[in-house]
């Protein structure tokens, strides 16, 4: 189409490409810059591969300060903190003990929501339009729960996330076995006491889908830079005049900062400062043996904070968050806390032998809502911090801000979703 425009986009994870794939169906000439040898190598690579608007809760709730307390010094909590003289870190904590109220978490959940839901629908048209394999499964998600007071307290939440749009559906025990019939074991030895099916939910691998897309949008013209670390963006006052790669500075007419984690250090030079921080996270895939009792329906044990999803003939597990900067190494004692509570629940489930663990950097916003939308300068924008949830909220995410850049009203309320909202 003659009237697109030249877009650069930085990041080739699953929000990269997505935003790659709509700009480039909606007319314009798109370029795509990243670090790694291939699309989707860093957080996008192995992540828990649920694809799930039920998750669209925050962090920062009320019930989130009691935990964290009850969590510290514990080797085996969820969560772990290094705390240091960071003032980004410390700045960002004070955002998220301001949204730890009732009232902002409600706020959150909706937006949250709002773009799962937007997202689950494009991710549909996706896969009708191109007819991917990328270990898809839609049977649903099922929340499962251990301590009936959690269980209770899952319940309210669900009720909320129903009154906005998100059909769910509480089950005992039993009914949760049948829904996963591998859950028959966790149910006799007293692990599970009900949990929560939200049957338009569902699971697949990332990192496939990623590579199949990046591979779509090259079909339709984008070019894909690898192997190029960006150094900054060149400020023009009030406009962007390019992007400076270590060998290149390559220039458009606007820019999409898709890289996640890394993002805020690109734009502190520009005077943007955008709160997300890392948060680290580990999962572990095992192979499948034909006598393993493996879920097929992806699973959350919200009490542990693990996901659980089959991917083919894999089964993999989920978790944890350690707030330790951007620091990729994979601490032995916390990835097999993973690997542990897998084969609590499922003792026979796969081949515990050969686990291939992996890390991956959440890009956390305080209030867990990405930050979609234009910048002070008029050909910068946005597509980033989508925290927990980035593959759920991947296909509306590149859809709205292909929308916002082509001059057209995003099909979801912008309201609440931008860097606006930090001021
Ligand atoms: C353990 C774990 C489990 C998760 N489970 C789920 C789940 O079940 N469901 C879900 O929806 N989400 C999940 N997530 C979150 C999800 O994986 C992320 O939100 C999502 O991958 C973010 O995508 P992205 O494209 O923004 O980031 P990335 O995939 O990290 O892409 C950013 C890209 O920017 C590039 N880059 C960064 N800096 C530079 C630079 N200076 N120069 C050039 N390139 C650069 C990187 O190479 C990278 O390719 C999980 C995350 C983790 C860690």
């Amino acid at each position: 189409m003659n009237d697109g425009k030249d877009i650069i986009i930085l990041g080739a994870g699953v929000i990269g490409v997505t935003s790659a794939y709509y700009l480039a169906r909606a007319g314009h000439r798109v370029t795509v810059i990243d670090r790694q040898p291939g699309p989707g190598l860093e957080t996008s690579y192995a992540n828990g591969g649920q694809i799930s608007a039920s998750h669209a809760v925050p962090w920062a709730m009320p019930s989130t300060l009691p935990k964290i307390i009850k969590w510290l010094g514990r080797a085996d909590a969820p969560l772990k903190i290094r705390l240091r003289a960071d003032p980004a870190l410390l700045a960002w904590c004070v955002r998220f003990l301001a949204n730890c109220t009732s009232g902002r978490a409600a706020v959150n959940m909706e937006r949250m929501l709002r773009i799962a839901l937007y997202s689950r629908q494009a991710l549909a048209e996706i896969e009708c339009e191109t007819a991917m394999d990328y270990q898809q499964r839609s049977c649903g998600i099922l929340h499962i729960y251990g301590d009936p007071s959690e269980y209770k307290q899952a319940c309210l939440q669900a009720g909320q996330l129903s009154d906005i749009g998100l059909e769910n559906h509480p089950l005992d025990g039993f009914g949760c076995v049948h829904v996963e019939p591998a859950l028959a074991s966790a149910r006799n030895r007293g692990l599970l006491v009900g949990g929560i099916h939200t049957p338009g939910d569902g699971s697949g691998d990332a990192h496939m889908f990623t590579a199949q897309l990046a591979d779509i949008a090259a079909g339709l013209g984008v070019e894909f830079i690898y192997d190029s670390p960006i150094r900054r963006l060149i400020d023009d006052g009030g406009r962007i005049a390019g992007v400076e790669t270590e060998t290149e500075i390559r220039r458009g007419d606007a820019y999409v900062v898709a890289l996640a984690s890394y993002s805020p250090l690109l734009l502190r030079p520009l005077g943007i400062r955008l709160p997300i921080i890392p948060a680290k996270g580990y999962s572990v895939t095992l192979p499948l043996t034909a006598d393993t009792v493996a879920p097929t329906v992806s699973l959350i044990q919200d009490e542990k904070k693990l996901v659980y999803s089959r991917l083919g003939q894999r089964l993999r597990v989920a978790g944890t968050a350690d707030l330790t900067g951007y620091d990729l190494s994979i601490d032995d004692r916390r990835a097999r806390m993973v690997l542990d509570a897998a084969l609590e629940l499922f003792p026979g489930a796969g081949n515990s032998a050969e686990p291939e663990f992996w890390a991956g950097l959440r890009p956390k916003t305080p209030d867990s809502v990405p930050v979609i939308g234009p910048t002070r300068y008029d050909n910068l924008f946005l597509n980033t911090g989508h925290g927990t949830l980035g593959w759920t909220m991947a296909c509306g995410s590149g859809r709205f801000i292909a929308d916002m850049i082509s001059g057209k009203t995003p099909k979801i309320d912008m309201l609440g979703l931008g860097i606006e909202r930090f001021k």
